[in-house]
């Protein structure tokens, strides 16, 4: 899908169809509220599919299968049942009370079966070994993968599968029962994975009671048991959200300010996958004006900021992050939150042509979500200053030096944003629209260009 046709553009002077496309004059125009800031009617759905589906809503109580498994190995005990029940369901801090604070009370997780360690089968070397030859005849040849179904045969002592297949088309989506194996281990490790009911001589899928089971996560809870590699792991799982960490250095790296970058935080999904959740609320902005903007933690509201010449294959996110009492926060020894609070400026590139063709070091075409959803940090591009990476004294945002946010391409897009107030529960923001950008035909193509350091 081309979003980025010409045709339509900002022009000195004149007036664009629609209540949002105030262009009075040359320059800036924000001290020019406009009547109408928002305008529903007009723009796209972004909470939907842009250009393809990312990721898609969630609501209501899933119900969560959490199978305890200990292979005993010594130097990992296990901790207690009733510890790992309170981390995943309880109403302290937990992977329920995190995905309720999330997503607004939209979505949460329900207890499909008490909580209750199994004994595995044999001692550890049989399922962290392989035996390729099948030598015990078993259908096996990956211990992890025997592992995965023995773990799952031994909660269908216990539990009907079929019962949670309330679509009846006899394979068990995470949407309907979400399957959670845990096993003890010092340091923490997650894993989504397709089980197999047998390996050779053909691979066979996993089905209990009728119904297939098409995916399991695994977790290595770690000691004390870590919140945050259960919540990342699941969001895996049952979100279907994407990994936005990076093996080397990257400028937008979302760091704390998504549990999918630091999986080991209790920090809280960033804007753009609670968008497409159905868990936020947007004021979608196309002109100038200013916003009282509440904390997502507790109202689940965003600004978008969308250029219409410019098409929806690339917009901006505005949040407000406040750690308060929330997850972002930190919930203690079970992990930890946030190092500031501030606005955080988050820019999308939804068109897989336009982010398939960015050079990200180590990192698949494909992979939308280290490519699509980038932070426009505060401190410039330093991924581990995340102290650094949101906007939170008074003053006009400059990105690379320029007080317009920059579009893929490095061109300037019209927006500019000025905080009006500091960090807070609520920070009025200033909007601004330039009205004397360069008509798109003078733009470069898409290019891999990175931010100068600035100062915000
Ligand atoms: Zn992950």
């Amino acid at each position: 899908m081309n979003t980025r046709s010409a045709g339509k553009r900002h022009v000195p002077g004149g007036v664009m169809a629609g209540a949002l496309w105030i262009a009075a004059g040359a320059g800036w125009t924000s001290h020019v509220p406009p009547a109408a800031p928002s305008d529903p009617v007009a723009a796209p759905d972004f909470g939907g599919a842009i250009c393809g589906e990312k990721m898609s809503t969630r609501a209501g109580r899933v119900p969560l299968l959490t199978i305890l498994w200990d292979p005993h190995r010594p130097e990992h005990p296990a901790p207690p049942a009733a510890e790992l029940d309170e981390k995943l369901y309880g109403s302290g801090p937990s992977v329920a009370s995190w995905l309720s604070e999330n997503s607004g009370g939209r979505f949460t997780i329900e207890r499909a079966m008490p909580l209750a360690w199994r004994d595995a089968d044999f001692k550890e070397d049989r399922y962290w070994g392989a035996d390729p030859g099948d030598t015990d005849g078993n259908g096996f040849v990956t211990g992890h993968v025997e592992k995965w179904a023995e773990a799952v045969r031994k909660a269908d002592e216990n539990l009907d599968f079929a019962a949670f297949d309330t679509d009846h088309d006899g394979t068990l989506q995470p949407t309907e029962l979400a399957v959670l194996v845990i096993i003890p281990q010092m340091g923490t490790f997650g894993t989504m994975r397709q089980p197999a009911g047998r390996e050779v001589p053909a691979w066979e899928p996993l089905t209990v009671d009728g119904v297939v089971i098409p995916y399991v996560t695994e977790a290595y809870v770690g000691s004390p048991v870590n919140l945050g590699v259960l919540c990342h792991e699941l969001a895996h799982l049952m979100l279907g959200a994407p990994d936005m960490y990076f093996s080397s250095a990257w400028t937008y790296a979302p760091g704390d300010l998504s549990i999918m970058d630091r999986s080991y935080t209790t920090t809280h999904l960033d804007p753009y996958e609670k968008l497409k959740l159905g868990w936020l609320t947007t004021t979608v902005v196309g002109g100038p004006g200013e916003f009282d903007l509440r904390d997502v933690e507790r109202h689940n509201e965003a600004l978008v900021l969308y250029d219409r010449a410019r098409g929806p294959g690339e917009y901006f996110i505005v949040e407000n992050r406040l750690r308060g009492t929330s997850f972002d926060a930190g919930a203690g020894a079970a992990g930890p939150g946030l190092a500031a609070d501030g606005v955080a400026i988050w820019h999308v590139v939804e068109d897989p042509a336009i982010y398939g063709a960015l050079t990200v070091p180590g990192v698949d075409p494909g992979d939308w979500g280290r490519r699509a959803v980038r932070l426009l940090r505060a401190n410039g591009g330093n991924q581990w200053d995340d102290a650094g990476a949101v906007w939170n004294t008074p003053g006009v945002v400059r990105v690379g030096g320029s007080a317009s946010l920059p579009w893929i391409d490095g061109t300037p897009s019209v927006f500019g944003i000025e905080l009006l107030s500091g960090a807070g529960e609520t920070v009025r923001i200033r909007v601004s629209v330039r009205t004397d950008v360069a008509p798109a035909s003078q733009k470069q193509g898409a290019s891999s260009t990175s931010l100068p350091s600035n100062t915000p």
